[in-house]
């Protein structure tokens, strides 16, 4: 464990699996005290958590449904009322409902805002007042290539990746003189479960558009969430970094 996080509590939705999950890991071993959000999955969510503890790390599991204010901002709370403050926030939560757009219901069109997009704007709104009273925060929100170039059958996802990077920019100029910085991160293809879905032709065609050569890891993200949050990187803020291997640009 390093201490360049010692002192700080962080916060990271979807911590149970995938991305998360690296994140949450690598917050700890910086030296953060880590509360893990996840939907369902609790023994996935648990085995981080073990993970956390066994290397003498801290963790709890603040279990609850992002796409619901109330939920979050009663989670939030308890992570204040137990470790007395919030300096990370990772807005990682993520869902898909694939579909043609001739084909999407309404329903996938709506769940997938409702996590992906409004998820981030609870948990943002949850934690605004308290970063501004410490005069010191960090926020990450977790994009997507898709948000920035756009996929066939994924209409909704693409709104709520895109609409994260306008949210994120509002925010970051909204919360920047109180030393709030907030960033987005924009994954293109990682090894997840999420990934693991796609149909080994969807794999091979995304691959062809990876200059880099391969898919990327959780833990290539955790390392730009690392940075985010770091005190060196205090003067960025507002920005969208792409963690690719080079398919966006
Ligand atoms: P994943 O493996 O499918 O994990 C999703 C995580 O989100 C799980 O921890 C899940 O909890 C949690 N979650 C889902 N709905 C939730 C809700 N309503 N409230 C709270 N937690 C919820 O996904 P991933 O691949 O790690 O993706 C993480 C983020 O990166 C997502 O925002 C995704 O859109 C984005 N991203 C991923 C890729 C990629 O290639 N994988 C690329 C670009 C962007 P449970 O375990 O309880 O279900």
């Amino acid at each position: 464990m390093s201490s360049k996080l010692s002192g700080k509590v962080a916060f990271v939705t979807g911590a149970s699996r995938g991305i998360g999950r690296a994140i949450a890991l690598r917050l700890a071993k910086d030296g953060a005290k880590v509360a893990l959000n996840f939907s369902s999955n609790i023994a996935k969510a648990e085995e981080v958590k073990a993970t956390i503890e066994s290397s003498g790390g801290a963790a709890m599991l603040v279990q609850g449904d992002v796409s619901s204010l109330a939920v979050v901002t009663e989670l939030i709370k308890k992570v204040v009322d137990d470790w007395g403050r919030l300096d990370i926030l990772i807005n990682n939560a993520g869902i898909t409902r694939d579909n043609l757009l001739l084909k999407m219901s309404e329903d996938d069109f709506d769940k997938v805002i409702a996590t992906n997009l409004k998820g981030v704007f609870n948990c943002t709104k949850a934690v605004t007042k308290l970063m501004m009273k410490q005069r010191g925060g960090r926020i990450v929100n977790m994009s997507s290539v898709v948000g920035l170039k756009g996929n066939i059958s994924q209409t909704n996802y693409a709104a709520a990746k895109a609409g994260i990077i306008g949210f994120t920019k509002s925010a970051a100029r909204e919360l920047a003189s109180r030393g709030v910085t907030v960033n987005v991160i924009a994954p293109g293809f990682i090894n997840t479960d999420m990934t693991a879905a796609l149909s080994e032709k969807v794999k091979e065609v995304m691959m062809q558009e990876i200059p880099a050569g391969r898919m990327g890891t959780p833990e290539d993200v955790a390392n730009a969430v690392a940075f985010l949050v770091s005190d060196e990187a205090a003067y960025i803020t507002g920005q969208v970094l792409s963690v690719d291997g080079g398919m966006a640009m």
